[in-house]
């Protein structure tokens, strides 16, 4: 029997105790994205809602988000947008403060990465805070960018992300969630 999709995330998403520090629960993709069935049902569901939408764009935040993002611009035949940590995209860039559990860190996407106007998705594999994807969604307001939807895999609601970009007016989609941090 076919098992639900929330079933088959739970089960291929490792969960790693005090990583990368005490009192984290590390949220670790890297089995769903090794479990054939699993990583495809995930994109197929990310996807779905936009399917001849004519998304022009998948914005991908470094590192996972890579991997999901270049996965679904594929499915909805649109162009990938990396957002990278500081120093790492050759060409010039537009770059945007955003916050971390503790400090600041920056990042930066091509100044040419997308047009006035043009239909993105933003995609991550997690949000909990919300920092990262508020500090994108910054960058592709910034250069004008329409932004569709920002879409993580799992969710953390304690944290309140989905709540800071809603807030932004930004449509939130998650496929699973997790009490706490
Ligand atoms: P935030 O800016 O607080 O929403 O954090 C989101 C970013 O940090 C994403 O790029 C996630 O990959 C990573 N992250 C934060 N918390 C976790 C966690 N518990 N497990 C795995 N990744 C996490």
């Amino acid at each position: 029997m076919k098992s639900s999709l929330e079933e088959t995330l739970l089960s291929s998403i490792r969960n790693i105790p005090d990583y990368p520090k005490p009192g984290i629960m590390f949220r670790d993709i890297t089995t769903l994205l090794g479990n054939a069935g699993a990583f495809r049902r995930s994109i197929d569901e990310l996807v779905h809602p936009y399917a001849g939408l004519k998304v022009d764009k998948i914005a991908g935040i470094e590192a996972r988000g890579f991997i999901l993002g270049g996965a679904m611009a594929h499915q909805l035949s649109a162009g990938f947008i990396p957002i990278r940590k500081k120093g790492k995209l050759p060409h010039e860039t537009v770059r945007v403060a955003y916050s971390l559990e503790y400090g600041l860190d920056e990042m930066e996407m091509h100044k040419d990465a997308v047009k006035e106007g043009e239909k993105v998705i933003l995609v991550d594999d997690l949000i909990a805070t919300g920092g990262t994807a508020q500090g994108a969604v910054k960058l592709l307001r910034q250069m004008g960018a329409d932004i569709v939807a920002a879409c993580f895999v799992i969710d953390l609601p304690d944290l309140g992300g989905r709540k800071k970009l809603e807030d932004l007016g930004v449509t939130v989609r998650t496929l699973v969630g997790f009490e706490g941090h």
